[in-house]
């Protein structure tokens, strides 16, 4: 606390103790019987009255000190410091955050235009066993050798030989055609015929040719 915050304080103490004495004296009450007692008393209480109008203008005085005093409204402009100081961090960090969102927004867009969307596209899978390749065996139609999770047959009027291919964020390698694959199918090489099998057939997948 400082000395003006102390002196603040001692001329508000002793504005309410003079107050209360002079208020005490004041209301003391005279007895009178007489006429002129009576009109003596009268004199008194007008005195009395204008007195007690004078602490009441001091009272409210003091009160409008208290009101607008920094003293108590220290605590107020500490809370509306801090509101501030919030308001200042989240609004930072939503900067931030914006910021980020926008690095993240220029790599997507950076990316798309690194590909193309050919189509929606039927899935199915095979494996390199001879049920799924007869006497083609495990080459692909480039000559390479059929990889699972890489190599998918395509048809090469919808999407060229040696394409890179994107499917549900894989990348995948047009090798291999099939005699089925026609338009906008992909036969996905998988490791086994089991795993084939359990793929099974996907409808509507977008299909995108990476450069
Ligand atoms: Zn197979």
């Amino acid at each position: 606390m400082n000395i003006h915050k102390r002196k603040f304080i001692s001329i508000i103490l002793f504005i309410i103790i003079s107050v209360t004495i002079v208020y005490g004296i004041v209301t003391q009450n005279a007895r009178a019987n007489t006429i002129v007692e009576y009109e003596a008393q009268i004199e008194t209480n007008n005195n009395q009255i204008n007195v007690l109008e004078e602490i009441k203008s001091q009272l409210h005085i003091t009160a409008e000190l208290l009101r607008n005093n920094d003293y108590i409204n220290n605590g107020l402009t500490d809370m509306l410091s801090q509101k501030w100081h919030e308001c200042n961090d989240y609004q930072n960090s939503k900067n931030n955050e914006n910021v980020e969102l926008q690095t993240k927004i220029a790599e997507l867009k950076k990316q798309q235009g690194k590909k193309r969307f050919v189509g929606n596209f039927k899935i199915t899978h095979y494996c390199p066993c001879t049920t799924c390749n007869g006497s083609w065996g495990s080459k692909t139609a480039l000559g390479t050798t059929m990889t699972p999770h890489r190599t998918i047959a395509v048809d090469p009027r919808v999407i060229p030989l040696g394409s890179r291919v994107e499917i549900n964020g894989q990348i995948y390698i047009a090798e291999d055609t099939g005699g089925a694959i026609k338009g906008n199918r992909i036969d996905m090489c998988v490791s086994s015929h089991a795993e084939a099998y359990r793929r099974g057939v996907l409808h509507n997948v977008p299909v995108y040719i990476v450069k």
